[in-house]
C-alpha cells in the first residue's frame, strides 16, 4: 500500500527495530514506547483496521494473537507463577481500530505492552 508507513517498514523501506519475522507476520518495537516493553505485530499483507478483515484473515489474526505470549517470554515479561501460586509479570494486547479507537495507524497491528508498571496513559 502506498504511504502506508507499516508498509514501508514490511519493505525494509524505513527502518524499524524487528524482533520477529516470518512469512505473514512483522514485530517490532513501537517508536515511542508506553511501556518498558512495547511492540507491535502487523500482518505483512496491508489490511487497513481490524474492521477490514474477512474470513481470509482469520488464521494470520490467530496468528498475532499467538505470538505475543512467545515474544512476551523472549522480553521477559511472561507470566510467572511462584510456589504459592502467586503471579507477576505479564503483559496487555490491544488492537485500536478507527477514530474512536483511537488508531493512528491505518495498517492492522496488534500492541503488546509489558514491564513493570506505571504504563503511560494504559489501564
Ligand atoms: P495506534 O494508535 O494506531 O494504535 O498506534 C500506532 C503506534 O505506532 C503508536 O504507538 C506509534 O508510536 C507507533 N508508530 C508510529 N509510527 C511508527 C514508526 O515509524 N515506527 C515504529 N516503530 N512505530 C511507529
Ligand atoms: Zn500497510
Amino acid at each position: 500500500m502506498d504511504n502506508c508507513i507499516f508498509c514501508k517498514i514490511v519493505a525494509k523501506q524505513i527502518p524499524a527495530a524487528v524482533v520477529y519475522e516470518d512469512d505473514d507476520l512483522l514485530a517490532f518495537k513501537d517508536i515511542n514506547p508506553a511501556a518498558p516493553v512495547h511492540l507491535l505485530v502487523i500482518p505483512k499483507q496491508h489490511v487497513s483496521t481490524l474492521s477490514d478483515v474477512s474470513d481470509e484473515h482469520t488464521a494470520v489474526l490467530g496468528k498475532m494473537l499467538a505470538l505475543a505470549p512467545k515474544l512476551a517470554a523472549e522480553h521477559g515479561v511472561a507470566v510467572t507463577t511462584d510456589a504459592q501460586g502467586k503471579r507477576s509479570g505479564g503483559f496487555k494486547t490491544l488492537i485500536n481500530t478507527g477514530p474512536n479507537g483511537g488508531q493512528e495507524v491505518y495498517h492492522l497491528h496488534l500492541h503488546m505492552y509489558g514491564g513493570p508498571r506505571p504504563w503511560r496513559g494504559l489501564g
